[in-house]
């Protein structure tokens, strides 16, 4: 075989249900110097790492931990760390990620409880309740952003809701953390799991995972091992605390641009950042609304990083997306399980919710609705900017 070429991949818009657009200061920091993963100037950039992270959660536990791995290892870590078998599970289950909390529960020997709703309509709190059939439960277990829905779940009352049931509360934020607000104390969060390449906007790879301190005693008491070796946060945990054991090498480039996207959004400023995303969230659905097009989800419940739309009759998904990327370098994602084929996905993440990426796929789906004969009602442009204008911007 011939040697390849040097790779020079395409600069996309990234505007799918993740990864998003990296900003290059972060892409700088991937490429800075390899060091060790005992180096002194190693251990500074991990509690640094560390200290910006429970800012960012909003947590002071001593347990969080950017776990290596993509978002679906910090749902194993969770799941495996907290669960042994025979313990009993209340899972919400209403897209593709609660669907798989409960698969990865089932494989650690729980008897799962699936509370179920429609996809792409968020939880009553009741709804759990009347699940949970006055059981008691070792965890519950919810999604806050359904990013194979765009579904926001309000979290207020889960607290004690678990409370009720004896539960620890465990609560998937990979696509909210940096895009909408999380506040793991105050809403009573015991366990939450993250992800690097959606609203923080770095790229796949690490999981920021985080555990309140009465969760950490379930883990001490444990009646068994933790049954992955490489996820047991009991022994990442010394690697991470004062001990400093070797584990496994971390992935120090990773953990170096981590430090770089966790500066970008405190900087930023959580308030000033989640705004953002709401203002350019609004302005999109506006347009989309301007073109004729349906989006699935109630208003109340939209999320702001991630946007469902309906592909209108006699369109072909497929066809639209490749010309987004054809013509626009411009990534948005198709839909998945029963949604495939059916909607678009359009995210607003991090670094790649900016007021002109909306204008770009506005204009871009206009185009591409176009040369498949769909009429946009009115201009998705003026629509867009009315909202923008209207927030000073
Ligand atoms: C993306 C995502 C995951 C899984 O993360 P990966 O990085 O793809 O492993 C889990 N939950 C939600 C809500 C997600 O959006």
């Amino acid at each position: 075989m011939a040697t390849p070429l040097p790779l020079d991949p395409p600069t996309r818009v990234l505007m799918g249900p993740g990864p998003s657009d990296v900003a290059p200061s972060v892409l700088r920091a991937l490429a800075a110097p390899t060091v060790g993963h005992l180096d002194p100037y190693f251990l500074n950039v991990m509690d640094d790492v560390r200290a910006m992270l429970r800012d960012v959660l909003r947590t002071g536990n001593a347990v969080t931990i950017p776990m290596s791995g993509t978002g679906s290892a910090g749902m194993e870590t969770c799941f495996v760390n907290l669960l042994e078998p025979g313990d009993a599970v209340l899972v919400g289950v209403n897209g593709v990620f609660g669907t798989r909390m409960c698969e990865v529960a089932r494989r650690c020997g729980a008897k799962v409880t699936a509370v179920e709703v429609p996809w792409g309509r968020a939880f009553d709190v009741d709804q759990f309740r009347k699940a949970a059939d006055g059981k008691q439960y070792r965890l519950v277990c919810v999604v806050h952003a359904e990013t194979s829905t765009g579904v926001l779940q309000n979290l207020t009352g889960f607290r004690g809701l678990a409370d009720e049931l004896g539960a620890l509360l465990l609560v998937d934020a990979v696509t909210s953390l940096g895009g909408v607000a999380v506040e793991m104390d105050e809403w009573g969060i015991d366990a939450i799991y993250s992800g690097t390449q959606k609203c923080l906007s770095c790229p796949p790879g690490l999981s920021p995972v985080s555990l309140s301190a009465c969760t950490t005693k379930v883990l001490q008491n444990r009646r068994s091992p933790v049954q992955s070796w490489y996820l047991d946060l009991s022994l990442i945990g010394q690697y991470w605390g004062t001990e400093r054991v070797y584990h496994h090498t971390a992935p120090i480039n990773m953990l170096y641009a981590l430090h770089e996207s966790l500066r970008l959004v405190l900087s930023e400023g959580l308030k000033a950042r989640h705004r953002r995303h709401r203002v350019h969230a609004e302005a999109l659905w506006a347009g989309l609304e301007a073109m004729g097009l349906k989006l699935p989800v109630a208003d109340g419940e939209r999320l702001a990083p991630l946007t469902v739309v309906e592909v209108p009759e006699g369109v072909n998904e497929a066809t639209v997306r490749k010309h987004l990327l054809d013509v626009y370098n411009l990534e948005i994602g198709g839909g998945l399980g029963p949604m495939k084929g059916k909607v678009w996905r359009i995210g607003l993440m991090g670094h790649s919710s900016t007021a002109r990426n909306v204008t770009l796929c506005l204009s871009a789906l206009s185009s591409a609705l176009r040369a498949q004969g769909y009429q946009p009602a009115d201009d998705p442009l003026s629509a867009a900017e009315h909202v923008l204008a209207s927030c000073g911007e």
